[in-house]
């Protein structure tokens, strides 16, 4: 029997998080209603941002830029720390509101303010590594070298389904990095933002003298996001939701030459060869597969399967699916919670049509009804075997479909995880090194990310995350991501009484 949140009591619980978290009371009357999917109640009607008002934050954020970037790093890397700092002290509370408003378990709720955590603490370092090379000039009494400066404003547009982690992958980078930061979050999760925003004024007051609009907010949906896009002020837009949002997006800023950090969607395969370890495949799996209501960029949504061990593994997957406990997220037990909305629920249903329509046998994928709770759309995982690559299968549907084909040879296991439009996340189960190292080659998968035996989600922020082809190519948090948040010069010094030129060019005058 599952257990389900109680109507009526949500709207208060989130409004006591927020004021404990010290969001103003102003921010929190409006006309964008802002429903929680764990009973499908609009929680709180807040105020939107307006065509002046975006407009006038941009202006705010740019002067912000211009005093902030005279800062050292290092002393910036002091307001990075106590962010992480005051996030810490939020944890609990932040938490429990990515719960409230995106629908997902305690511990992922909590996991994504950890993470948060951890990408202060690795900007806190970077804030004293932002290091340029000296390279070797060809020139006689000469020195050349890169230097790397602020950029100016950076626009970070972000997805529901990670409200708040996204934000932070950015603007802990782009703070040390000497820029000022505008946030357009999603429409379906605002309360997790401008609790974030209250959570950064608080670490800024302690630091005392940070300019007035290093941070800020746009909210309101794609509209306001568009007015972020065409600004000219913002040299940096990095865009995290679906490819359809980033085929809109990436035109747009390509049009005004500004950068664009992509960061769409992915369709993550997973192949399971002969030798693997199936007790560890069948956990990754699960995780991967099941784990945020398979509503993560990197959700495993395709498991390409040896044919040797086909009948093995599905046939422990299956039970898996069916056991599985769906319901509270913040109940003991519950590993999925529900889907964001009703769209996602029909878009799910129509998916899961498609894919019995191309031949796929269908396991689980009903929704779970909740008494009392008509606009909440919880459902039960589905695995869905399937003849082929079809159709259906290529494309990411943003629930917990699990897609399983077989094989016989890897180099057509490769070519079916490789023949998509994604290129996100990937892994394989293995044994053999040598499947190992094929798929980890230039000539193995092609996404930005790609594990062996563990799954393709749950990424570490010490790591470049992004990915290629319809993913958008972006990349954020660990890595050299940083360079993606300031210019970089090079510099040749002349400390001779001479002119030579390079190339041996002569120019006597
Ligand atoms: P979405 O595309 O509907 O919205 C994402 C954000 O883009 C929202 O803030 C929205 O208001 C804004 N937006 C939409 N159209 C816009 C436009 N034309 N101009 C400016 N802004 C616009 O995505 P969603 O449903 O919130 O999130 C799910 C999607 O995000 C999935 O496809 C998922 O794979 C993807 N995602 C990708 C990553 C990644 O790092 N690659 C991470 C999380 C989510």
């Amino acid at each position: 029997m599952s257990a389900f949140p109680r109507p009526g009591t949500i709207a208060a619980e989130a409004r006591a998080i927020l004021d404990r978290l010290g969001v103003p009371a102003a921010a929190l009357s409006g006309d964008l209603p802002v429903r929680s999917p764990l009973t499908g109640e609009i929680i709180a009607s807040i105020a939107q941002t307006d065509a002046a008002g975006a407009t006038a934050a941009i202006g705010t954020a740019q002067e912000a830029f211009l005093a902030w970037r005279a800062i050292p790093g290092p002393r910036r890397g002091e307001l990075v720390r106590l962010m992480g700092e005051e996030l810490r002290a939020a944890k609990a509370d932040l938490g429990r509101l990515v719960t409230l408003e995106a629908g997902k378990i305690t511990s992922e709720g909590l996991g994504e303010v950890q993470e948060m955590i951890d990408i202060c603490d690795y900007a806190v370092g970077l804030s004293r590594q932002l290091q340029g090379l000296t390279i070797a000039t060809e020139r006689p009494d000469h020195r050349m070298m890169e230097t790397w400066h602020p950029i100016g404003v950076v626009g970070v547009i972000s997805a529901f389904n990670f409200p708040v982690a996204v934000w932070s992958w950015n603007s802990a980078l782009a703070f040390v990095c000497g820029d000022s930061v505008v946030w357009k979050p999603s429409e379906k999760t605002p309360l997790t933002a401008l609790a974030t925003q209250a959570i950064f004024e608080k670490a800024a007051a302690r630091f005392g003298g940070v300019p007035a609009g290093l941070s800020t907010l746009l909210i309101g949906g794609k509209e306001v996001g568009e007015a972020l896009v065409d600004d000219k002020r913002v040299p940096v837009v990095s865009a995290t939701g679906s490819t359809a949002m980033g085929r809109a997006v990436g035109p747009r800023l390509a049009a005004r030459f500004a950068r664009a950090i992509l960061e769409l969607g992915g369709n993550n395969a997973a192949i399971v060869c002969p030798t693997a370890d199936l007790d560890l495949a069948v956990r990754g799996i699960a995780f991967a597969a099941m784990g945020t209501a398979g509503q993560r960029c990197t959700t495993l949504r395709r498991l390409i399967v040896h044919e040797s061990n086909y009948d093995a593994l599905v046939s422990r997957l299956k039970p898996a699916y069916g056991s599985v406990k769906v319901g509270d997220p913040a109940a003991a037990g519950t590993l999925i919670g529900p889907l964001i909305d009703k769209a996602a629920f029909d878009g799910m249903q129509k998916a899961l049509e498609a894919a019995r329509a191309q031949g796929g046998s269908v396991t689980g994928g009903a929704r779970v009804e909740a008494e009392g709770l008509a606009e909440a759309y919880y459902v039960r995982p589905a695995l869905v075997e399937m003849p082929g690559q079809s159709e259906i299968v290529q494309h990411e549907t943003f629930a917990p479909i699990l897609y399983v084909m077989r094989y016989s040879d890897f180099d057509t296991a490769l070519a079916l995880h490789n023949g998509v439009p994604q290129g996100l996340s990937s892994s394989i189960f293995t044994n053999d090194l040598r499947e190992a190292e094929r798929f980890l080659s230039a000539a193995g998968s092609d996404c930005g990310i790609a594990n062996v035996n563990i799954g393709p989600s749950g990424a570490e922020i010490g790591g470049a995350f992004g990915g290629e082809k319809e993913t958008g190519g972006g990349r954020e948090a660990g890595s050299d991501s940083w360079k993606a948040y300031m210019r970089r010069a090079t510099n040749t010094i002349n400390y001779g009484s001479t002119l030579p030129l390079a190339q041996g060019v002569t120019f006597d005058v």
